[in-house]
């Protein structure tokens, strides 16, 4: 992505004043941020500066306006040098926090460019960012997230920001006079309703070039953006001046993991929140329910019927087919769907975002097991996800559920080129596998297994199973479609969930226990 690298930086300080030394230098001082060093100077002339090695010294803050800065004592040159310190006498608190902002990130850009590593080999990058995410992959997401019609597109789904700004406003208690870090803060909305709700401070964290849109908006909040800094640079790579109470986020991509922005949060979580602080969202539920839908089906092998051509100008197409149909039904579809597709009450998957460990959403391995309601063809399995702000005052769930209020995730159907049969109130098994890859998002396995019935199941208890291997990367939008089914439609699974369709009226703020079952 972006250069990391930072360049020069000047900041305008009101005083400074020697520890050693009696007296002050005369204001203004400038202190000039210059590749390993941080000098303290007159404006113009720099013959007389006050130089720190900024590898081996330490910024304290004195009071809002007022920081110490020291060196170790150290040999250079074969001289030794002994420990000294400077007070610095700010003009006013902002500019006393984006001082220490860019004390922390030159400090960590000299340690990081200064380590090796045990063998002697300089550290590849020194982010756990870069480390793990694909550099072409990386290049594309934050390009994306640069450009502001994709933060409208966030912004203008309303049930999305509607929730963060009710579960925000509804807890002041959490934000008032509390320092708030916001992972990934795109526009910067959240760390603007934070501030709304009270916050003392808020660090907005942004990695893209939203960063410079997200200040320019800011600015133009006068009442809030005082309480605001906005911070250009990962959170995996960013330094803060101090710990938060509180992080808000939305990390959330389908399926809850796409986009593996999740990991960013809770690497947000070790490194900026003090023990028990608080997360906006807390936790998170990727429910999951076995669904049937012919037309769906039947469109998804039909795009594979070209190459079922044996004479295109000529040519035999039909040894591409086999491929053709795979490559189909290896993308997830992702629409808003009648809930009266689904076949079984849903079962969940939680992953509370205080404790979660990074590493954990590498790989998550979830058993199913459902009851079907119906007797039907089920042509895969169904998903979506909600998640919880856990507030001393409100406990408020944004949901992406069938039949709830559209959002602009909608919902994430995975299709199995091989259906399989059931009966009413029989068993359906299997398991959905998903392993993390390093184009931010996962590779899916999904197994759904029947016993088999009909003449002659009984005896051998033979299990009909249908796999299927998925890229979350790549999914199908069907939004051209009609967005719910129409009563008509002639589907088996019409007849079915008189039930289901009161359990889908209980999804509200208050969660969808109903629909779930815990396995
Ligand atoms: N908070 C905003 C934007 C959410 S989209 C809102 O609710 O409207 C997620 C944002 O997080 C994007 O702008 C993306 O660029 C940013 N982001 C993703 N991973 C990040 C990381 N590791 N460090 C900093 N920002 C990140």
């Amino acid at each position: 992505m972006e250069d990391n690298k930072l360049r020069e930086q000047d900041f305008l300080v009101a005083s400074i004043s020697q520890l050693s030394i009696s007296g002050s230098s005369s204001p203004p001082v400038v202190a000039r941020f210059r590749s390993d060093s941080l000098l303290f100077g007159a404006e113009s002339d720099s013959s007389d500066s006050v130089q720190f090695d900024l590898s081996n010294c330490q910024l304290f803050k004195l009071g809002p306006f007022q920081s110490l800065c020291i060196s170790d004592a150290s040999e250079i040159n074969k001289e030794k040098s002994y420990s000294r310190g400077i007070t610095i006498q700010f003009r006013n608190e902002e500019e006393s926090r984006a001082f220490h902002c860019a004390f922390e990130q030159w400090k960590k850009e000299v340690v990081v460019q200064g380590s090796s590593l045990p063998n002697g080999t300089l550290s590849s990058s020194g982010s756990k960012f870069d480390d793990k995410i694909e550099a072409s992959s990386a290049k594309m997401y934050f390009h994306y997230y640069g450009q502001l019609l994709h933060q409208q597109n966030m912004l203008q789904d309303y049930v999305r920001t509607g929730t963060y700004y009710a579960a925000v406003l509804e807890n002041r208690v959490d934000f008032i006079d509390r320092v708030v870090v916001d992972v990934g803060a795109g526009s910067g909305i959240l760390s603007l309703f934070a501030a709304q709700a009270g916050a003392k401070h808020v660090y907005a964290v942004e990695a893209s070039e939203m960063a410079d849109y997200a200040r320019k908006l800011i600015a133009g909040n006068p009442l809030l953006s005082e309480r605001i800094t906005v911070i250009k640079g990962k959170v995996e790579d960013i330094e803060l001046p101090e710990k938060a109470d509180i992080l808000i986020s939305e990390p959330m991509g389908t399926l809850l993991v796409n986009e593996r922005m999740l990991e960013s949060y809770i690497i947000a979580r070790d490194r900026f929140l003090v023990p028990n602080g608080k997360m906006f969202p807390t936790m998170g539920r990727i429910h999951m329910a076995p669904f049937s839908d012919e037309y769906l089906y039947i469109e998804i092998a039909n795009k594979a019927l070209f190459w079922q051509q044996q004479n295109y100008y000529g040519v035999n197409l039909t040894p591409l087919h086999g491929t053709a149909f795979q490559g189909y039904f290896s993308q997830p579809v992702v629409d808003a769907f009648d809930p009266r597709l689904l076949v079984a009450p849903a079962i969940s998957h939680v992953i509370d975002f205080t404790s979660a460990k990074e590493e954990e959403l590498y790989e998550i391995d979830i058993p199913l097991r459902f009851i079907s309601s119906v007797g039907t063809r089920i042509h895969g399995l169904a998903c979506w996800f909600d998640v919880l702000f856990n507030g001393s005052t409100v406990q408020r769930w944004l949901t992406t559920a069938p039949g709830a209020p559209t959002t602009h995730w909608y919902q994430l159907r995975c299709v199995l080129s091989q259906p399989i049969y059931v009966m009413p109130g029989q068993e359906i098994t299997g398991r959905l596998h998903m392993v993390a890859h390093k184009a931010q998002s996962y590779t899916l396995y999904l197994t759904l297994s029947a016993k088999m019935w009909g003449p002659g199941a009984e005896q051998g208890g033979i299990l009909q199973s249908s796999s299927g291997k998925l890229d979350l990367k790549e999914p199908y939008y069907r939004m051209s479609q009609p967005q719910a089914y129409p009563m008509s439609q002639d589907q088996p699974s019409q007849q079915l969930l008189q039930t289901q369709d009161l359990q889908i009226q209980s999804q509200d703020e208050e969660g969808s226990d109903l629909l779930q079952q815990t396995v």
